[in-house]
Order: C-alpha cells, then structure tokens, then sequence
C-alpha cells in the first residue's frame, strides 16, 4: 500500500487551519472528486475518499490533536473511530458529510439510501447456486438446460403477504409507515440528521398482527420449480451465469434472488481444450509415417480427413483452422490442433523380427547428422 500522504496536504490547508477553513476546503474537494462529475473514474473516487478521511480526522478536535503529535500512527486501530485509515466507503461518506456538499449535485445519484424521506425496506431472496456440467459439444453449439431447485417460493396461502386476512397487518407506530427513524445530532455544522431502519417494523413499515398460519408471516415455504434457461457456447470450466429473480422468494413480497449457474465440463473421450482450441493427439505407424497417406480424425462435429506427408516426423502439429470452440464473447473461432504422434510397438513376432533386422542393415534406417541438426534446430526454437 501507498503510503499515507499528509491530511494537511490532501485538504490543502496550513496546520493552523481554523475549522470554517477545514470546512471550505473539504467542500471544495469532495466537489472536485465527487462521483457524479467524475462517472467511472476510479482516481477520483481514491481522492475522493481520501479528502474524506482527512476531513474526518481534521474535523475532530480529538483526532486532529493526537495526529498533530504523532501522525497516522496516533490513528490506528479504535483510534481511528472506524475509519483508522483504509477501507472508507462511499456510503460511510455519504452518510456523515453528505449534508455538506449535497446541495450542488440535487441528491446522490447511485447511492439510494441517501435520498431522506421514506425508504422502506425492501428484502432480496438469497440466491441459489447450482453446478451444470456440459460435454465439449454442448460448449461448442450453446445448450437449453432445465434443472429442477428445491427452493424457497411465495407462500400459496398468503401470497407472500405474511397476513393471514386482509386485516393481518397494521402501520407501524414507531415510524408512522415510513421504515426510518430520524435522528438530529448536535455536530460542529450544526444540527444534522440521520436516518436508521427502524427497529420495531425492520424497516417494512408495517407490523403483522396476524400471521399466515401456513408460514407464520414469513410470507414464503420450501418449494420446488423446474428452470430453463440458455448456456452460449464457448463457455468454460468455472464461468459463472446468473438468471435474473430465478432465485429464493424473498419474505413478505421483496425482490426474489438470482440462480448463479456454475459452469463445469466433462472431459471429452478424443478432444482437449486448450482455450479455444482442440487438441487431437493421433498416433500412427510407423510405415505410414515413413510413407505418407491418409487419415481420419474426430472434430467437434464429425470427422476430417487428413494427409500425412511422406517423412513426417513424430511432434509435427497440424493445424485445422476454425475447427475449435467459438469465444463464448462472439469474436472468433479457435482451430483443432493435430499432434502428430508414432507408435512404436514394444514387442513383435519373429517375421516383424525379421524384416526389422533387415531394416537395421538398411543405409535408409541409418540416422543422419543433417536429421539430428534439424531436431537441435527446431529444440533451440522451442527454448527461445
Ligand atoms: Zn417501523
Ligand atoms: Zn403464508
């Protein structure tokens, strides 16, 4: 980590900066870095959050004494009331200097609980997590899948609503309805607001007085449901998908959790991937290879034919372009690689002994300095 630039230098100000100065400064800043004029950009957020918590340790007589002395080591740990250095949110901001600087930007785009006003909770069902496993040809085409979840629904006597009747359910008194309790705070600003979830209703608003019977005001049971959905090909081993609200009912009527499809591949019986790419190893003959000829090979969707050269040598690769897996992002296919390997039997009968005699004596079988060299050439290939 970086390390800690000064808290003076950060607001631009002297040490002896008085709190309306600190106060000026740190407004003028955090309008500078603020998210809404810089979308996106992850350097203004960094300074952002570092006037912040420069503001905030400046701002407070106790922790600008102690880091006058001993610098930000005075502030680690509890010292630091919470923020002790690294980790600051966007939220935390937000929610203790928001007042500040709130006026210039007509609210806080993309930071939804700050708005005041009513803001009910709303419950998200947990998501549910489920493995698929694909064979190579399902990657390679995309494949419609059904799984059947064992999973939390809406309950089907209260529909979610946790009431057993239309009366089940009366406004919270502690909140009026609204879900959040405001408190006002005597601060070296002024007196300013906060707003929490309110403790009686959790933030719903509402308080059942009469519970489903079926799922004691839960307003969700144990169910099952089979779901569809589209794998794109070219995915891999690890990708995860999700299907949107296919998730876990929420209690009471919230917004449902996603299914998290995680994508796993069954090795196929010829073919290895590699990225994109599929890797056939094929073995022949010897004579073949000393011959030439031709062969056929499994591919993704059938199989090819293939020539093999007179004289090929073992670890030649041939290449069959656009034979591969498509990019799961739609750019691109990849090809199939043939490793051309020989086989080499580890025993014969006494004809094959013959004729293998015969072939030692043969100044054709004899090894040549020229093969050898060309071996060390395409080795110190290889190496580089
Ligand atoms: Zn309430
Ligand atoms: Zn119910």
């Amino acid at each position: 980590m970086a390390e800690k630039r000064d808290y003076y230098e950060v607001l631009g100000v002297s040490k002896g900066a008085t709190d309306e100065e600190l106060k000026k400064a740190y407004r003028k800043k955090a309008i500078q870095y603020h998210p809404d004029k810089n979308p996106g950009d992850k350097e203004a957020e960094e300074h952002f959050k570092e006037v912040a918590e420069a503001y905030d340790v400046l701002s407070d007589p106790q922790k600008r004494s102690r880091y006058d002395q001993f610098g930000h080591a005075g502030l680690g740990g509890a010292a630091g009331g919470g923020f002790g250095g690294a980790g600051m949110s966007m939220e935390d901001i937000f929610s203790r200097f928001g007042d500040l600087f709130g006026g210039s930007f007509g609210g806080f785009g993309g930071f939804g609980d700050m708005g005041g006003g009513s803001r009910k909770r709303v419950r998200r069902g947990s998501d549910l997590r489920v493995r698929v496993k694909l064979t190579l040809s399902d990657i390679y085409k995309g494949v419609e899948k059904k799984v059947k979840v064992k999973k939390q629904v809406v309950c089907h006597r209260c529909n979610g609503d946790g009431t057993e009747d239309a009366n089940g359910k009366s406004t919270c008194q502690t909140c009026h309805g609204t879900g959040v309790v405001t408190r006002v705070n005597n601060t070296i600003f002024g007196a300013m607001q906060t707003q929490s979830t309110c403790p009686t209703c959790h933030g719903e608003g509402e308080i059942i007085t009469k519970p489903c019977s079926h799922c004691k005001g839960e307003g969700i049971e144990i169910g099952e449901e089979v779901i569809s959905f589209h794998i794109p090909a070219g995915v891999a081993e690890g990708m995860q998908m999700s299907v949107n609200g296919r998730g876990n009912a929420a209690p009471r009527g919230g917004i449902n959790g996603d299914l998290i499809v995680l994508i796993a591949e069954e090795p196929d019986a010829n073919l290895i991937r590699n990225g994109n790419d599929l890797i056939y190893n094929l073995l022949i003959s010897v004579p073949l290879a000393i011959k030439g000829g031709s062969v056929e090979v499994p591919t993704i969707d059938g199989r090819a034919k293939i020539k093999i050269e007179p004289g090929t040598q073992p670890g030649k690769v041939l290449r069959l372009r656009n034979k591969g897996l498509p990019s799961v992002n739609g750019y691109g296919t990849g090809d199939q690689l043939v490793n051309v390997n020989i086989y080499i039997p580890e025993s014969t009968d006494d004809k094959d002994a013959e004729t293998l005699t015969a072939m030692e004596h043969s100044d054709s079988f004899k090894p040549t300095d020229a093969a050898r060299k060309e071996i060390d050439k395409k080795y110190r290939e290889m190496l580089d």
